[in-house]
């Protein structure tokens, strides 16, 4: 029987970073990753499949990485998992031993039972398979009108593709605004701006009652009766976990499907891991359980389930999701991380918050020069920085991620206040009225008059 030391189930984003990550650590073990397929796609990159990159031959992480780092790949389907005698079987009955076990199993998108007419012809959804991609948009030249439905960043990024490569599209959400997890509804209604100038219908605050046809879609019918038309239907609904290899070898599973682990990605086996998608998460802010699937949370997850592999480390663990994110819709990005104001408030937070616009050069008539709009939210008594949203060009991304290191740290908006900015004309926004700072200053203002 074979037998690794480490031994990683997936090889998406999360399986990749636990490996290399457990190999760069313990570079004696010998590490294995096991995967289904054998392309793996950029996952992030499939909406830009529908109409920028051409074909799923563009949007692949190459297995370079995994070899450069002296890990093994193995490209087959474990089916099950004895904990007990640390044994992984493949569906074509191979056993693999191992030391430590990484559960990277990732998720599926959702196609609910209940919604009627999800299973008629040309009702797709966005899963990470090259071939049912491929499928999807081998089929797209027949298509003219399409329906998005789900209005989180998926649908979004999807329908804005579809309708720049000239479909007729309509994205249909059901909370009264698009991205309502990620930002408060101002930065929201700059999103939905952005979509309805770039030609995307939109349907916000109604939900699709049924899709209709009789082998193929014609359309769908909303909550209000209203129908539309359509040639397809694309659902972006949500993701759920892969849990069940977990659940049969007999790992505890959480109210949400997720694989319930520690601080330490420790399931309650001392030598077996969960990680990225499958994994359980909870707020970092608010502390409640989390369901949202981030790359960003599924490689900070797998590094440290790595690093304490052999060895637990009080100073290496995973403290919640921050949901760090962004997306662009053409020339306008997106970003947020923390919790938006509205949600803050609901789990009972007393926030003060403060909205900068300012621009991502400096003087603002250098050629390209985008407005860029930074919304902090902070707790009234501590200070501490809880979220915060951000529009404006490319550098919307970076700054993003910045906010995130602000929140993780608990970073009070005094401390920004203090902090050093480097600047650049081309590169950043003015030192003196630096978006992120000035709203920093917004608050601290605030608070003092409080
Ligand atoms: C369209 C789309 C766009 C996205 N955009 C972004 C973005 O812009 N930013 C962001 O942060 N996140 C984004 N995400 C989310 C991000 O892609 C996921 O959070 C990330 O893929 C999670 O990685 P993972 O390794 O946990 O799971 P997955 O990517 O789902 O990978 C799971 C792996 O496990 C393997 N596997 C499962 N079961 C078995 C088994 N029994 N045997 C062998 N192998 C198995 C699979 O084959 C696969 O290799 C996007 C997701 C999608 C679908």
């Amino acid at each position: 029987m074979e037998k690794r030391d480490v031994l990683v189930i997936g090889g998406s984003a999360a399986g990749i970073v636990a490996a290399t990550t457990a190999k760069s650590f313990y570079p004696d073990k010998s590490v294995m990753v096991v995967r289904k397929e054998d392309f793996v796609m950029v996952p992030c990159g499939i909406p830009y499949l529908f109409g920028t990159l051409k074909s799923c031959s563009q949007n692949q992480i190459p297995d370079a990485g995994l070899a450069n780092a002296n890990v093994a790949l193995k490209i087959a389907e474990i089916t099950s998992v004895d904990p007990a005698d640390k044994i992984c079987t493949t569906s074509d009955g191979a056993k693999i031993g191992f030391e430590k076990l990484i559960l990277a199993l990732g998720s599926t998108p959702v196609k609910p039972a209940w919604l009627k007419g999800a299973d008629l012809e040309n009702v797709f959804t966005i899963p990470k398979d090259k071939e049912y991609i491929e499928r999807l948009l081998g089929c797209l030249d027949q298509f003219k009108k399409i329906v998005v439905v789900g209005g989180g960043f998926i649908g979004v990024e999807v329908a804005d593709e579809l309708c720049q490569s000239g479909k007729e599209v309509t994205l249909v959400e059901m909370t009264p605004h698009l991205l309502s997890l990620a930002f408060d509804p101002e930065f929201s209604m700059k999103v939905e701006e952005s979509l309805k100038t770039r030609g995307v219908k939109l349907k916000t605050g109604i939900s699709v009652k049924k899709i209709n046809g009789e082998s193929k879609v014609t359309g769908v019918t909303l909550d209000n009766d209203e129908s539309l038309e359509a040639d397809a239907v694309i659902l972006s609904i949500g993701y759920r976990p892969n849990s069940l290899l977990a659940e049969r070898a007999g790992f505890a599973i959480n109210k949400m499907g997720f694989i319930q682990v520690n601080e330490y990605m420790r399931t309650e086996h001392p030598d077996v891991f969960a990680v990225g998608d499958c994994a359980a998460k909870s707020s970092f802010i608010t502390r409640t359980p989390k369901a949202t699937m981030l790359a960003s949370t599924a490689c900070a997850e797998a590094r440290i389930a790595a690093m304490n592999l052999y060895k637990l480390s009080t100073v290496r663990l995973f403290g919640g999701t921050i949901t760090i994110f962004c997306t662009a819709i053409g020339d306008n990005a997106f970003g947020a991380a923390g919790v938006t104001e509205n949600l803050a408030q609901e789990r009972g937070f007393d926030t003060l918050s403060a909205t900068f616009e300012g621009v991502d050069r400096h003087p603002g008539t250098l050629p390209e020069t985008h407005k860029q709009i930074v919304k902090l939210v902070a707790a009234k008594e501590s200070g501490i920085v809880l979220g915060g949203e951000v529009s404006g060009g490319t550098s919307v991304g970076e700054l993003t991620n910045l906010i995130g290191f602000i929140i993780q740290n608990r970073m009070t908006v005094d401390a920004l206040l203090t902090s050093q900015i480097g600047t650049h004309p081309l590169l950043t926004g003015p030192p003196t009225a630096y978006p992120l700072i000035k709203a920093a200053e917004m608050i601290a203002r605030k608070r003092r008059a409080s």
